[in-house]
């Protein structure tokens, strides 16, 4: 099948170790059968006592994972922050995982598009080669994660309840990405538009209408979007009390370590984490630091302007979110089987939620201003959950979209964040 590559991403591997520092690495039963066979002791400077790896779930659903340290760190990462595995028997012997990330391959009809994982920093600073220099690898790597049904798989909903064909579905998914791309506005304002006119597209029925007529129906509801577009970020106001609460929930996930896999278990954590979510749904006092590069700062500080974003961080996010569409990381198979209008909105959200954690970034350092690195450490924090984590998949989170997107919070969200 033919891949379509993201042409606006750069990325090579730079060994900052932090995928091997922040996942869980799932494995096959041939992996782990490869890697037990390597015969890893102590003398490898695998620590004493442990498994290099281990399984978990009841018998029906066993799954087997590469260990951890006692830090958090996958069992064959050395003190230099290099792979084991890699060193001693070269890049083939890793498991698939390793291999793959920061890549996702999805399909989408006749082909299959790429999508790239930001919680890789090096994704984030777009650094490394063009993705589409690297295609020959790529096509490799490809055919050992696309599966043979792949073809056969059918596009997401574009709404509830409404489908089109995979042709019909990618004008969609081309015209949400083409408002991303024009950047005569602020990233903050082309979302709200691409928001705004998805809206209509959800009272819409499309079962007459495909080809050129649905093509030339999107253009007329992105232009009128366009038009009505108030460019003052503060007209669009505070969001709502209720839509403050919910969303401060949702960044209180996105900021959370233990989401990504990372065994941070045991009841005093569980009691500890329950504390904090209390705290995050009371929004009063300090915001409690969920990860170690969070300090504690008043809740009302993160509330207040920061100088907008900068234009290398407008950058970030605007690249963000169109390898995400572009690459089908928002709905569908990739995204708990939500429509591409349910889909598109729960990506929005992390635009806020970003910009919410950048600010505690900088606040930390008793910063007023947002700096481009604070959304870059923001958007590497936010994207190990988004899509990834069960939780942000869970009925709790798509009805939180939902409730948000009813009290018309998400566009007041990216906006008074945008500040
Ligand atoms: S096996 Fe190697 S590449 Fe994979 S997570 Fe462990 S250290 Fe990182």
């Amino acid at each position: 099948m033919k891949i379509e590559l993201p042409t606006i991403q750069n990325w090579n591997c730079h060994s900052c170790a932090g995928c091997c520092t922040q996942h869980e690495v799932a494995i096959t039963e041939q992996e782990r059968q490869r890697i037990v066979d390597q015969g890893w002791t102590t003398a490898d400077g695998i620590p004493e006592g442990l498994p290099v790896v281990k399984t978990k779930g009841p018998p029906w659903a066993r799954q087997h994972l590469l260990n951890w340290k006692p830090d958090g760190s996958c069992i064959f990462l050395d003190d230099k922050g290099l792979c084991r595995i890699h060193a001693k028997f070269g890049e083939p012997a890793k498991p698939l995982a390793c291999r793959v990330y920061p890549y996702a391959f999805h399909p989408a009809g006749n082909k299959v598009v790429v999508s790239v994982r930001f919680s890789c920093p090096s994704a984030v600073e777009n650094k490394g080669r063009s993705l589409v220099d690297q295609r020959k690898d790529l096509e490799e790597l490809g055919k050992e994660v696309v599966p043979e049904f792949a073809q056969n798989v059918p596009p997401p909903p574009v709404s509830r309840g409404e489908t089109v064909e995979w042709r019909d579905f990618l004008r969609f998914v081309g015209n949400i990405e083409d408002d991303l791309a024009d950047d005569s506005l602020p990233v903050s304002l082309r979302l709200v538009s691409v928001l705004s006119w998805l809206k209509d597209v959800e009272r819409a029925k499309f079962g007459t209408l495909d080809g050129k007529s649905l093509e030339e129906l999107l253009l007329l509801l992105r232009q009128a979007a366009r038009s009505e577009i108030d460019e003052d970020l503060e007209s669009f106001g505070r969001p709502t009390r209720m839509g403050r609460l919910m969303f401060r929930l949702l960044v209180a996930n996105y900021a959370r370590r233990d989401t990504q896999g990372v065994n941070t278990g045991g009841l005093r954590h569980r009691i500890w984490l329950f504390r904090a979510a209390t705290r995050f749904s009371l929004g009063r006092g300090n915001v409690p630091p969920l990860q170690s590069v969070f300090t504690e700062v008043p809740f009302a500080r993160i509330e207040e302007p920061f100088g907008g974003i900068p234009d290398e961080a407008d950058e970030m996010l605007t690249r963000y979110l169109r390898v995400k569409v572009r690459g089908l990381q928002f709905c569908g198979r990739a995204f708990f089987g939500e429509s591409l209008v349910d889909g598109f909105r729960a990506l929005a959200l992390v635009v806020p939620a970003v910009l919410w954690v950048a600010r505690w970034l900088a606040a930390g350092e008793e910063r007023d201003r947002l700096e481009a690195n604070d959304v870059a450490r923001a958007i590497a924090i936010a994207d190990h959950f988004h899509a990834y984590s069960p939780a942000s998949g869970s009925r709790a989170a798509r009805s939180r979209v939902r409730i948000l997107e009813q009290l018309d919070d998400i566009r007041r969200l990216v906006a008074w964040y945008s500040r």
